[in-house]
């Protein structure tokens, strides 16, 4: 099991961090251990002074495929919900800077959350999900997959050219405007479609 993410893929969010907009999908992975499962409490890691949240549309994957077509893309995945993407945003820019991959400050233990999966139906408009991210009650980002740049589609039929998908792995599809850091004590709470699905205590 895999988690495939997209980077930069609001242009609002890509402007705060003062990267460009990208032309082709930005694409990491995180392992395995990476995976925080719902209702578990974050512990906040020792190597970073600066971590941040990144509240994302998060699918999961039912099943296998390689070189998806982007019009059939939509068979590959069954089940929605909001992830945090942890980021050591201290670590990251000190990798970018020199131009090296940033699997440390993204991919560490613990660093993808995820709440509670929910079924999509027909009735699911997959470009018009909106979501929001609360920390300690106060709203701090408001997204709709219909702002995304490459919609979840574009991005498993890019993805699936380089890597095979296999059931079980999760898509983190990027966040909208409005990181920001955590301290511990703090709790992030992720609305999906008008329902609290996502619930992270930072400690
Ligand atoms: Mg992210």
């Amino acid at each position: 099991m895999k988690i495939i993410c997209v980077g930069r893929n609001y242009a609002e969010h890509a402007k705060e961090l003062s990267n460009e907009v990208p032309k082709e999908p930005v694409i990491f992975i995180k392992p395995k251990a990476a995976l925080l499962m719902p209702e578990k409490p974050l512990y906040y890691p020792e190597f970073t002074d600066d971590l941040q949240y990144e509240c994302e549309l998060v699918v999961k994957i039912c099943k296998n495929g390689k070189h998806i077509q982007e019009k059939f893309a939509n068979k590959y995945y069954d089940q929605l919900t909001l992830g945090i993407d942890f980021t050591a945003r201290d670590l990251q820019n000190n990798l970018k800077s020199k131009g090296l991959p940033w699997e440390i400050a993204k991919g560490f233990d613990g660093s993808a959350a995820v709440g509670t999966f929910i079924p999509i139906t027909a009735e699911t408009n997959m470009r018009n999900i909106s979501f929001q991210l609360k920390k300690n009650d106060e709203q701090v980002q408001d997204g709709n997959s219909r702002d995304m740049i490459f919609s979840l589609d574009r991005i498993i039929a890019y993805v699936s050219k380089f890597f095979t998908i296999n059931i079980g792995d999760m898509i983190f599809t990027g966040t909208p405007a409005g990181v920001g850091p955590v301290t511990p004590g703090d709790k992030l709470e992720g609305i999906l479609m008008g329902d609290k699905v996502l619930d992270v205590e930072i400690r």
